[in-house]
């Protein structure tokens, strides 16, 4: 089947609730991957910070394939091996208690609201429910993950909202301090937002709020979905905070390409939840945890020191491109302001060029797969400042 019909078929089938690229992707490998035409690109979105080996690594897809022939799921009713292995892993590396498994980052971010509420309900008794969560941050699309997402734009047309939400400035300590209301169980916070525009959050407006968390006894929840699991160049971004969250989600990278979603506990939070308060059919699932294993053991410090060396060379590099004012975010996760330039504009004319980018709002948004090659991530640069450069400036 080529584009067209592709294009046609899905254009006439699916749901038009994403508002794709020109772009059809057959198959891929490393880094690349190619239209059904054979069109060559390289790829800077690793699916949205998922891929974090890339197209079909081959240490994955055999750990994926061993695993599916062996057992492909069951259910949270019995023990399996994988999930327990991918638990051991991230619980070992960062001094959690436990973790919980589910299958998105939405689903994890919902997961540790309501591990939030019920942890203060169990010391404080009914009423004390309340989130704060930060101006032009991005949860999720569930229902209480769009309401924790402090954009307008998300809060329209599925009224009524979940209860118990308030938005605070970003970098504002004072704000925060004053939505914090005897009713508050938790603050919730991306460190770089990301859809949001590739917002590095201040460190001292972070650690502050982990002190005032503290001081209240109000839980910390840091959302790691797109930060989480090497992609800022340590294996989560608080590390660069000095912090500690109570609640850490993560989902994106973790699963290297198939769909996960996890909660960390710290040991204060982690006995809130009990049988029967949470669960999911295919959390854990065993071909899923088995590419997550094989991802967390390929990301160990010498790999997370070569992600924080690629993400220096992508803002030096970027730095350096004409029409470029700003480079944000953190190791390989990557926000560039233009001058005078529509950053959506660009983005269009790198595929066009065989480059595969992102924006976030104002911003071209770069999350190459964590294991590129020099080869190809300077190619991939290359192509990039050769977009912006045939880009036309914006009038006026
Ligand atoms: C992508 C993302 C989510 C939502 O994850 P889904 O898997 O799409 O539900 C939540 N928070 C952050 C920070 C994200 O980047």
């Amino acid at each position: 089947m080529n584009s067209t019909e592709m294009k046609e078929r899905d254009q006439k089938y699916i749901l038009g609730t994403y508002a794709r690229n020109d772009l059809c992707i057959e198959k891929g490998s490393g880094a690349v991957c190619y239209s059904p035409e054979g069109k060559r690109y390289i790829d800077f979105s690793s699916g949205i910070g998922v891929n974090s080996l890339g197209y079909s690594d081959e240490g994955w897809v055999k750990a994926v394939s061993l695993q599916l022939q062996t057992l492909q799921h069951t259910s949270n009713l019995f023990y399996t091996g994988p999930c327990g292995e991918l638990a051991e892993l991230l619980i070992e590396r960062t001094r959690f208690d436990k973790a919980f498994f589910c299958n998105s980052g939405a689903e994890a971010n919902e997961g540790a609201i309501k591990a939030a509420r019920k942890y203060s309900f169990l010391k404080y008794g009914a009423g004390r429910y309340e989130i704060i969560s930060l101006q032009n941050s991005f949860h999720g699309r569930t229902l209480a993950t769009i309401t924790a997402t402090g954009q307008e734009d998300y809060h329209k047309y599925f009224d009524p909202f979940v209860e118990g939400f308030s938005y605070a400035k970003a970098g504002d300590i004072e704000d925060l301090r004053e939505k914090v209301t005897d009713k508050t169980c938790a603050v919730m916070v991306e460190l770089v937002q990301g859809e949001g525009g590739v917002n590095t959050l201040d460190t001292g407006f972070v650690k502050a709020v982990c002190d005032l968390c503290r001081e209240k006894d109000i839980l910390l929840i840091v959302d790691e979905i797109q930060t989480g699991i090497g992609r800022t160049g340590k294996l989560f971004a608080y590390e660069h905070f000095g912090i500690r969250p109570d609640l850490v989600t993560v989902a994106k990278g973790l699963g290297g390409g198939l769909p996960i979603g996890g909660i960390l506990f710290s040991e204060g939070c982690s006995h809130a939840l009990v049988p029967g308060d949470h669960g999911t059919t295919f959390g854990g699932n065993p071909a899923v945890c088995a590419g997550a294993v094989e991802v967390m053991k390929r990301i160990d410090e010498e790999f997370l020191g070569q992600v924080a060396e690629k993400g220096a060379l992508m803002k030096s590099e970027i730095e350096k491109m004409e029409g470029v004012s700003e480079v944000t975010g953190l190791g390989m996760m990557v926000g560039v302001s233009l001058e005078n330039k529509d950053a959506k504009a660009v983005v269009k004319k790198a595929l066009e060029l065989g480059l595969v980018a992102l924006t976030a709002k104002e911003r071209i948004r770069l999350l190459p797969p964590l294991n590129i090659t020099y080869e190809e991530l300077k190619a991939g640069l290359g192509i990039l400042a050769e977009a912006v450069k045939q880009t036309d400036s914006c009038t006026e």
